[in-house]
């Protein structure tokens, strides 16, 4: 069975087709990417003749004007704010939201360090027939050369997975026939999550979660805690209580782990109160 990674988000976003194009982010990340390109090629040119001076000056060089000029970003561009900008939307909800991609679109990546630069685009309409034919479940479509455990990761279905050692020699149909076989499994636990009522013995109608929305919020968090990315004793958990005026949408519902939920509680009767929010956590693919 391949790992669900879960890496479709972590600091990947995609700019809402649903929001006008904004020429000065489009000329930011145009030079960002160009600078990001001119980097690599003197990183390359530098392994080729580490002991030219030129070569090491005009490296240095082009890290300087990078490093300047995404510092005038940062507030913009980073994550925090990212995060908080409806023009950016998370890659998991871009795709769920857009069941059919019919415009080009790029992944766009960034952490605390480094405001948003393109990852990778999908520009022809190839490349598009290929995302669409991985959302339907078709064909796995490669979508980083290396996972968490440095293993490729493909697109199947609305998720992201990795594949495991013993999985790495199958044939282009034989991955696919491992894919199938994942995503029908997952779709067997979350039928299953999505009919059984909440653990929770105090659950009043109003805190009820419905069905679909329970599967959104499963998917959003790849199937794991929330908080510490854990399997075990999952369920969901209103980050402002119903009581306490919290709302039953998937921005106020998380996955908790039964460790996660418990601590949650005890800070809750603690007096303390303090309700955190979930943030993915913040990684970089290269
Ligand atoms: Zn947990």
């Amino acid at each position: 069975m391949p790992t669900n990674t879960n890496m479709l988000d972590y600091g990947n976003f995609v700019y809402s087709p649903e929001v006008p194009e904004n020429s000065k982010f489009v000329e930011y990340l145009g030079y960002v990417d160009r600078l990001l390109q001119r980097q690599r090629e003197m990183e390359l040119a530098w392994k080729e003749s580490p002991f030219s001076p030129e070569v090491e000056s005009r490296k240095r060089e082009v890290a300087e004007v990078l490093r300047e000029y995404v510092a005038s970003f940062r507030d913009k561009y980073a994550i925090r704010s990212v995060e908080q900008d409806t023009a950016f939307l998370p890659v998991s909800q871009f795709l769920s939201r857009f069941q059919r991609i019919r415009e080009p679109f790029s992944i766009l990546h960034c952490n605390l360090d480094m405001p948003l630069h393109t990852v990778h685009a999908f520009r022809g309409h190839v490349d598009l027939a290929a995302v669409n034919a991985a959302l339907d479940e078709d064909t796995p479509l490669l979508w980083w050369q290396r996972g968490p455990h440095n293993n490729p990761c493909y697109l199947f279905g609305d998720r992201v997975w990795e594949l495991k050692p013993s999985e790495l020699d199958a044939s282009k149909e034989g991955i696919a026939m491992v894919f199938i076989d994942a995503s029908e499994k997952d779709r067997q636990k979350l039928n299953r999550l999505s009919r059984c009522n909440s653990s929770t013995a105090t659950l009043s109608d109003a805190d009820a979660i419905p069905g679909a929305l329970r599967i959104s919020v499963w998917r959003r968090s790849g199937g794991k805690c929330a908080k510490c990315g854990s399997h075990k004793q999952l369920d969901f958990d209103h980050i402002v209580p119903i009581n306490k005026g919290g709302t039953n949408t998937a921005d106020n519902i998380q996955l908790l782990c039964g460790k996660c939920r418990e601590s949650r509680r005890g800070k809750a009767e603690g007096g303390r109160g303090t309700l955190t929010t979930h943030h993915y956590p913040l990684t970089t693919h290269h």
